[in-house]
């Protein structure tokens, strides 16, 4: 799994020029490879179907996700970050699930993952930060680890805003972007984060279980 800009247009222009390296030798470049299953995600306006690449030197296939969409969630990424926000600002995930309009047992899934995670994504995104910013000044903490986690992405998207520009490496360089494109999809993903950031752009790793129910 790749994480790729939202633009389609933008990612069959890199796919037929090349540049989208493999994940899995770290030496071949992504061509088109068909298309994984089209799937309904709750939030953005059509469904996804997502393009699927093929190594040109390994043969490896990926499957390329947008930034829009965390990996096997059914809602947009959009709507789990103003979940996550909600909770940063003291709902309780009924409050939480009524702010955003999504069941609240589904929203009960995402924060008890994210609960189990709070100061190693912290940490993974202030590495981020460190990694992409110059002189970056890290936060200090608020005694909400909530808050905490949100100020650490938003640092993250910062350096890496200074860094790329503000149109960045993968479209708009937004906290929530920075989120999905820093954790390769796998902010809520099983055995994420595992170790510490990579420097060079967007990290990937295999597919996890964490269906939204
Ligand atoms: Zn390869």
């Amino acid at each position: 799994m790749v994480t790729v800009e939202a633009d389609p247009v933008h990612v069959e222009s890199r796919l037929a020029a090349g540049t989208i390296g493999c994940p899995s030798c770290g030496d071949g470049v992504l061509g088109g490879w068909g298309y994984a299953r089209a799937r309904r995600i709750v939030g953005l306006g059509d469904r996804l179907r997502p393009r699927r690449a093929r190594c040109r030197a390994c043969s490896v296939t990926h499957v390329l996700l947008p930034v829009a969409v965390l990996l096997r969630r059914a809602y947009a990424a959009e709507l789990i970050w103003a979940a996550l926000t909600v909770r940063a600002e003291g709902g309780g995930h009924r409050r939480v699930a009524a702010v955003v309009g999504v069941p609240a047992t589904t929203v009960r899934g995402w924060l008890r993952r994210m609960a189990e995670r709070l100061e190693e994504v912290r940490s993974w995104f202030l590495g981020v930060a460190v990694v992409a910013g110059v002189d970056v000044t890290i936060p200090d903490t608020t005694g909400c680890r909530w808050r905490d986690v949100l100020s650490a992405v938003e640092t993250a998207a910062a350096a890496v805003r200074s860094r790329f520009g503000p149109a960045g490496f993968v479209g708009a360089v937004t906290p929530v972007r920075v989120a999905v494109a820093a954790s390769g999809g796998r902010l809520l993903a099983p055995g994420w984060p595992s170790a510490a950031p990579r420097p060079d752009a967007t990290p990937v790793a295999p597919d996890a279980g964490g269906d939204d129910r």
